[in-house]
């Protein structure tokens, strides 16, 4: 039995609802899904709804924006309590940070002569915190580019001449807000990290450092991870004794990772549930 540790939704920058994506993963026989939208959790309510009586154990978490010198840097939360004072805090402040941001990346593509208006985006991203994907959904919609994969490697991916970064707090501080609010915190994809600047990946210093800080897994298995990076980040994971993790990282049509397609043994997951703060 395994169990999807990377989700989204409409609640953040995926098409589905949480409904859908609880019932899809009844119907693929997962053990558990874990709810993991861009700086928000609210989701998390929904799903235990959807998921009572199913036998699908929800886990309610986030994908917590941070930052290291600039480039982005996602600590997954698992487990955590949504009304944690510290993370509610910064929680808010991030998507308030968003739509700043949404606004010069906006002014950016005006300024490659791709004029989105703002009031779309906003109307795309709806309730969900404003992130890129929805902006390169307007730039589509006004011929910027044929699809939002080219949006991303013409202009938006991290480094990218329309890429804006977050102001986000730094990958250790990530990690004691996360467990401060009782989850257990995770590096996501540590292989995406600074792509465009030429690095290949996070670097074992920032990793130990967020170790020092409580970080407990990493997602050595991310979809969009090469086979090497794999290995890397497995012999990382051996080294600095952190739990290896998988989550498919699903965003429904907005990216062609399918529900369920990477997933993480329980035993992995019941490691990482011993440092849950009871
Ligand atoms: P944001 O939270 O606004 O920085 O946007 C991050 C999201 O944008 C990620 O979760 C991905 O869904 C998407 N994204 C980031 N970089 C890329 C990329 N190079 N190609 C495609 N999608 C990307
Ligand atoms: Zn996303
Ligand atoms: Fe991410
Ligand atoms: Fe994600």
């Amino acid at each position: 039995m395994t169990f999807d540790l990377h989700t989204h939704s409409v609640h953040s920058d995926g098409t589905t609802t949480i409904a859908s994506n609880v019932h899809e993963a009844v119907a693929l026989g997962l053990e558990g899904l874990a709810i993991t939208d861009h700086d928000t959790t609210s989701g998390c309510v929904e799903a235990f709804d959807e998921a009572d009586g199913t036998g699908l154990q929800i886990i309610p978490g986030t994908e917590f924006s941070a930052e290291h010198e600039g480039w982005s840097v996602h600590v997954l939360g698992l487990w955590i309590d949504g009304a944690d004072d510290a993370l509610t805090t910064e929680l808010d402040r991030l998507r308030n940070e968003r739509l700043h941001r949404a606004r010069a990346i906006v002014e950016r593509f005006v300024g490659l002569g791709i004029a989105v208006s703002f009031d779309r985006v906003q109307q795309i991203a709806g309730a969900a915190p404003v992130g890129r994907p929805h902006i390169a959904q307007a730039v589509v919609e006004m011929g910027g580019a044929a699809d939002t994969r080219e949006v991303f490697d013409r202009f938006l991916a991290d480094g990218g001449p329309a890429y804006v970064p977050k102001h986000a707090v730094d990958p250790c501080r990530a990690v004691e807000l996360l467990r401060g609010a009782g989850g257990v915190a995770v590096l996501a994809h540590p292989g995406l990290y600074a792509e465009r600047s030429g690095e290949s990946g996070m670097p074992t210093d920032v990793i130990e450092e967020m170790v020092g800080a409580g970080l407990v897994g990493i997602e050595a298995d991310h979809p969009d991870h090469t086979p090497v990076q794999r290995d890397h980040y497995r012999d990382v994971a051996r080294v600095l004794g952190l739990v290896v993790t998988a989550g498919s990282d699903y965003h429904g049509e907005a990216k062609e990772n399918r529900l369920g397609s990477a997933t993480t043994p329980r035993e992995a997951v019941e490691r990482l549930q011993t440092h849950r703060r009871a």
